[in-house]
């Protein structure tokens, strides 16, 4: 996402649009991309200075940690802002600013029901296996009386 600073006129610029997914390489990771990066950025230049504010999403396909099932989730980065010094280049390279963002919303635990439209499969077996096996613990009681 390279912006020509040429192009930046002294009121601002509004970018819109689709761009390439720029965390193609998570891949080996498990992250796959689902589609491009959509972004909505308004762009601007003060004194030696580029700034950018604005919204990204990206549409990925996570493994849920728990179930190990395929998901779509869907980074969501709404308060996306950039101010970085311009030091010679007349364009200047986005794409690390958005990466960076999107890596810091990634889920670290992705759970398939995080979203509320899935129901993990494993969130339920252990439900299910807990209400199966949950008997009164009083070892840990027993033991205080031995001791007293
Ligand atoms: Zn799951």
């Amino acid at each position: 996402m390279k912006v020509h600073l040429k192009q930046i006129p002294p009121e601002g610029l509004h970018l819109e649009g689709d761009e390439e997914c720029p965390i193609l390489e998570l891949e080996a990771e498990g992250i796959r991309c689902i589609g491009p990066l959509h972004y909505s950025i308004d762009l601007g230049v003060t004194s030696g200075a580029l700034w950018a504010s604005g919204s990204l999403s990206q549409a990925v396909e996570l493994r849920c940690v728990a179930c190990l099932e395929k998901f779509v989730h869907e980074i969501r980065v709404p308060s996306f802002a950039v101010h970085t010094e311009l030091n010679g280049p007349e364009t200047v390279d986005l794409t690390p600013f958005v990466r960076e963002d999107l890596l810091l919303n990634l889920p670290a635990h992705p759970h398939c029901d995080k979203d509320g439209d899935l129901v993990c499969n494993a969130r339920q077996l252990t439900m299910e296996a807990q209400a199966a096996t949950r008997k009164p613990d009083w070892s840990a009681l027993d033991k205080l009386k031995l001791e007293s």
